[in-house]
């Protein structure tokens, strides 16, 4: 005889001795009705789902950090207030939203680090075709042109201080996913922000809404595409990561000046994902 049927058998328990031991249906107690209710509520004050974050006070913590890295345009800084970065990242990097890192968002493509698109979007306030005043206005990247949607997060923070956004995005699931993120911001940023996703070839630009007083890429190919420069209007500015030498990309800064001339200036070593063309 082995040990075990040797002693008296416990478990499991007869289906009658567990079937008196259940309360009545009405006597049910839902706990997870209270915490879904809990989290709606979070939800609705934008904060990250799941965690006990308050992200107003972590999002200020990080324009804070912005501010001391050099960001110092106003409106800049108010948009990187404004968007809910946690809302564009997956669930599991949640916490890590608010860090000045860039982050997976599916397919092999990151979400930039707020560092370096604070720095893009500061530099494109500075375009040639502003005066000092209007730089700090409420609209000054006017006509915007956004290539690389991604998860949608930098649409965002630029539809905040465009006239009117046009974002491209070449892999058809990132394009509908950043749709989907922009649609949760109900309201968070501007009851006016005119943003268009398309799901194209960015290397083409987007010549229906042509031209633009401002274009940003987040990708980074060997050369500028020339329909980027034909695209950019008098007095606009582009800025786009290009592969300099030894292969390590440059931030590409280009002007059109008010006569139509073209002035190219480098800023300092970045790293972006490779530009890449057609759809996926
Ligand atoms: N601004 C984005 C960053 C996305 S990463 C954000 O806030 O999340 C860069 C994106 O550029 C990737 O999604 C990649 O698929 C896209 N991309 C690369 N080449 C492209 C092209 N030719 N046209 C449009 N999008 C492109």
């Amino acid at each position: 005889m082995s040990r075990s049927d040797a002693r008296p058998r416990r478990f499991p328990l007869g289906l009658d001795k567990v079937a008196s031991a259940q309360p009545a249906a009405d006597k049910l107690l839902r706990p997870q009705a209270h915490m879904q209710l809990i989290e709606r509520e979070r939800r609705h004050q934008g904060a990250p789902q799941g965690l006990g974050l308050d992200s107003p006070r972590v999002r200020a913590r990080m324009v804070a950090r912005l501010r001391t890295d050099g960001i110092g345009h106003e409106g800049v800084l108010a948009a990187f207030e404004r968007v809910p970065r946690h809302v564009f990242v997956d669930t599991a990097l949640v916490n890590q939203a608010y860090e000045d890192t860039s982050l997976p968002i599916g397919l092999g493509q990151t979400i930039s680090k707020p560092s370096v698109v604070a720095a893009m979007m500061q530099l494109l306030c500075a375009r040639p075709g502003l005066s000092a005043e209007a730089r700090q206005g409420t609209r000054p990247l006017g006509a915007c042109l956004e290539i690389g949607t991604g998860c949608g997060y930098q649409a965002a923070l630029l539809a905040c201080l465009s006239a009117r956004v046009v974002s491209i995005e070449r892999l058809r699931e990132l394009h509908l996913k950043a749709r989907r993120h922009l649609d949760q911001l109900n309201g968070l940023i501007s009851p006016w922000a005119d943003i268009r996703l398309v799901h194209g070839d960015g290397m083409l630009g987007h010549g229906p809404q042509a031209p633009y007083d401002t274009i940003i890429a987040a990708a980074g190919g060997e050369a500028l595409p020339a329909a980027w420069t034909d695209q950019l209007a008098p007095g606009g500015r582009l800025v786009a990561p290009v592969a300099g030498a030894a292969g390590a990309q440059v931030l590409t800064i280009v002007d059109r000046l008010p006569d139509g001339t073209l002035k190219h200036t480098h800023s300092g070593a970045v790293l972006f994902v490779p530009l890449k063309s057609g759809l996926a």
